[in-house]
C-alpha cells in the first residue's frame, strides 16, 4: 500500500546507518523531531465538494486528499505538518480514452479547473490546488493504462498515458523490448507524467531523455483532439510534440502515447570509478560526453557527495578496505570523486566501449573498483528515495535541486548552488549538508542534481519559511550562473518564477497565447508552468 504520508511503499523501511546519523549530528546538529499529523483530522477536515455528481467523479475524502498533492518538500511538510488546506472538489476516476473524453465535457459544463494526475510524483507543486472560486476537479489517470500496441518491426509501442514504469517495462520486457526510461521514481510515476514533465531517465546517455522517446499520440484539449503521427522524421513546420513536452497539463490530458523502443540488451553493467580530485574527473567526465564511446549513464559524485555516499552506504568494514584500496592507489579518501559508467547493448558493443573508455580514465588518474559498486547502485536505486521517509522521522528534511549548463559553467555552477544553500540559514543559525553529482553528461555541458538536509524547526510554518529562503538562494544562484531552472524536474509552481529569465518575455506570451487557444476558459492547471 503507498504511503499516504511520504514516499513510497508504506511496508517498506530504509534503516540509516549509525554511521550516517553521526555525520548529520556534526553536519547539521541533532534532528528535530517533529509529530506528524494524523490521518483521520485531515479526512475530518476537507470541506464539501463544489461539484454535482457523476458517475465517474468520487468525493471520498481520502483520495481528495491523495490528489491534493505531490512529493515537494512544502506537500511533505503541508502533509506532516497538517497545513494543507486546499483538496480538489472531485477525483475522476476514467477507466478508458472515452471516459477522459466525458470527464473533460463534465468539467467544461460546469466551469471547473482541471488537474491531470499521473503517478503524483512530482516535486516541484505541479499538483497542488490553487486557491479558486471555481470548483477543481483532479482527474486519476492510474486506471487509463492499457498497453494498446507493440510494432516491433517499427520499434514503437503505444500505451494509454496512466501506465506507471513498472508496468510498461513489464510488457515490454515479455516481448524483448524496453524503452529504457527509469527515473528515480520508477515505481509510481508514469508515461503521461514523464512526457508532461519533460523527464529524464538515469540511462538516459544511450536510451535518451524522454523527448527521444516519445513519438506521438494524442491529447484530449477543451478544442478537440490534437493527433501526432509518429513520423520518423518531418519537415512540415514547427513539431508540435515540442510544445506537449513540458507542457505539464495545461494544454490538455495526454490519453494514448506513442514511444520508441529498443530490443533488451545483452550487457547492462554499471561500473565504479574513483578519481583523485573533482578537476580530474570533471575533465575525465567532459572527455567521456564528447567522445564517441556508447555508454548508458556517466555519473559523477563530488567529493562531498562521495564521502556521503560511502558512509550512507553502511557496510563499515567493506569502506574501510576500499578507502585502504585508494590510498594505495594514490587517492585521498577525503577528495575522491565516483564515478558510475554504465556498458551496455551487445557483449562485442559494451567491451568496445569499456576498452575505449578505459583509456581515457587511466589519462585523468581514475582507478576502476569494478562492477560492485555499480551492482549495488542498481540494486538501490529507487531504495535510496525511501530515506526520505526515515530522515524526516529522525528531524530532518531533505529536497533535491537541479540545472543545467555548459561545460565551462558546470564547476562555478556547483559551487555557488551549494555555497547559496550553505548561507542561506546563517541567519538562523542552522546548518546545511549540501552535495552534489553531475547526473547527465552531454557534449555540451551537464546537468547538476545537488541534495541538502537541514533540520526540521518546531512548526511547519518555520520550516516551510527555511526552505523557501533555501529554494530562493539556489535558484538565484542558478539563474545568475546562466543555467536552467530546471534539467528534468519541470516548473510547476515551485520553478515559475524563474521561468521569464530563460524564456523572456516574448516567450512566455507566445506559450501563453496557445495555452489560451486549447483551453480558453483556463481551466487546466492554472497557476502551474506559467505565472
Ligand atoms: C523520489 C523521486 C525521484 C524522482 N526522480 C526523477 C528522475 O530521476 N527523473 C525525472 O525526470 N524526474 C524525477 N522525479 C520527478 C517526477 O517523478 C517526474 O516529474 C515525473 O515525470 C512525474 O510523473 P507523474 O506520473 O508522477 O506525474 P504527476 O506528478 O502526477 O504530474 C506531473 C505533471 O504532469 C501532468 N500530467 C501527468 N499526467 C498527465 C497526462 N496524462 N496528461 C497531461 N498532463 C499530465 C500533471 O498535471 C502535472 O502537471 C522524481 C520524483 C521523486 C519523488
Amino acid at each position: 500500500m503507498r504511503r499516504w504520508n511520504g514516499w513510497g511503499d508504506a511496508s517498506i523501511r530504509v534503516e540509516l546507518p549509525p554511521e550516517a546519523a553521526v555525520l548529520l549530528q556534526q553536519r547539521v546538529g541533532n534532528g528535530r523531531i517533529s509529530p506528524d499529523y494524523p490521518l483521520d483530522k485531515f479526512l475530518k477536515r476537507i470541506p464539501a465538494a463544489r461539484l454535482p455528481q457523476h458517475p465517474l467523479v468520487t468525493d471520498d475524502p481520502l483520495q481528495r486528499l491523495q490528489c491534493a498533492h505531490g512529493q515537494s518538500l512544502p506537500d511533505w511538510i503541508g502533509l506532516r505538518g497538517g497545513t494543507l488546506n486546499r483538496f480538489p472538489d472531485g477525483v475522476a476516476q476514467p477507466e478508458s480514452v472515452q471516459d477522459l473524453h466525458a470527464i473533460l465535457a463534465y468539467a467544461g459544463n460546469h466551469n471547473a479547473v482541471v488537474i491531470p494526475y499521473g503517478g503524483g510524483t512530482s516535486v516541484v507543486g505541479h499538483l497542488s490546488v490553487c486557491e479558486s472560486e471555481r470548483p477543481v476537479l483532479s482527474v486519476a489517470l492510474r486506471r487509463v493504462n492499457r498497453l494498446i500496441e507493440i510494432d516491433g518491426p517499427n520499434l514503437m509501442a503505444t500505451f494509454e498515458a496512466g501506465i506507471r514504469g513498472p508496468e510498461l517495462e513489464r510488457q515490454l520486457n515479455a516481448k524483448g523490448f524496453t524503452l529504457g526510461h527509469f527515473p528515480q521514481s520508477f515505481e509510481y510515476s508514469t508515461l503521461g507524467g514523464w512526457v508532461a514533465t519533460r523527464s529524464s531517465g538515469q540511462q538516459s546517455r544511450h536510451y535518451g531523455r524522454i523527448e527521444q522517446l516519445y513519438a506521438g499520440g494524442e491529447v484530449a484539449t477543451f478544442k478537440g483532439q490534437l493527433k501526432m503521427p509518429p513520423f520518423p522524421a518531418s519537415a512540415a513546420g514547427p513539431d508540435l510534440r515540442q510544445v506537449v513536452l513540458g507542457s505539464e497539463g495545461r494544454m490538455g490530458i495526454l490519453t494514448r502515447i506513442i514511444v520508441n523502443i529498443l530490443p533488451l540488451p545483452d550487457v547492462n553493467d554499471i561500473q565504479g570509478i574513483f578519481f583523485p580530485s573533482w578537476d580530474y574527473a570533471s575533465k575525465a567526465v567532459k572527455a567521456l560526453a564528447q567522445s564517441q564511446i556508447s555508454l548508458s549513464m556517466i555519473r559523477l559524485s563530488n567529493a562531498q557527495e562521495t564521502a556521503a555516499n560511502l558512509t550512507l552506504a553502511g557496510h563499515a568494514q567493506q569502506i574501510r578496505w576500499l578507502k585502504r584500496f585508494l590510498r594505495f592507489r594514490g587517492i585521498d579518501p577525503a577528495l575522491a570523486c565516483m564515478c558510475l559508467i554504465g556498458y551496455i547493448g551487445s557483449a562485442r558493443l559494451a567491451r568496445v566501449a569499456k576498452s575505449e573508455a578505459a583509456t581515457i580514465i587511466r589519462r585523468f588518474k581514475g582507478v576502476p573498483v569494478g562492477k560492485r559498486i555499480g551492482d549495488a547502485w542498481k540494486k538501490n536505486r529507487f531504495r535510496s528515495a525511501y530515506l526520505r521517509n526515515t530522515l524526516w522521522e529522525l528531524g530532518y528534511a531533505v529536497d533535491t535541486l537541479e540545472t543545467a549548463v555548459n561545460w565551462d559553467k558546470v564547476t562555478v555552477t556547483m559551487n555557488r548552488v551549494e555555497d547559496a544553500l550553505m548561507q542561506a540559514l546563517e541567519p538562523v543559525n542552522e546548518r546545511i549538508l549540501a552535495f552534489s553529482h553531475l547526473s547527465h553528461v552531454y557534449a555540451t555541458g551537464a546537468s547538476i542534481y545537488t541534495t541538502f538536509v537541514f533540520r526540521l524547526a518546531d512548526t511547519p510554518q518555520k520550516t516551510l519559511d527555511h526552505w523557501r529562503k533555501l529554494k530562493q538562494a539556489a535558484s538565484q544562484a542558478i539563474v545568475k550562473a546562466g543555467g536552467t531552472i530546471s534539467h528534468h524536474h519541470g516548473i510547476g509552481r515551485d520553478h515559475q518564477p524563474y521561468l521569464q529569465a530563460e524564456k523572456g518575455a516574448v516567450g512566455i506570451n507566445a506559450l501563453r497565447q496557445m495555452f489560451a487557444y486549447l483551453d480558453p476558459n483556463q481551466q487546466m492547471n492554472p497557476g502551474k508552468l506559467l505565472p
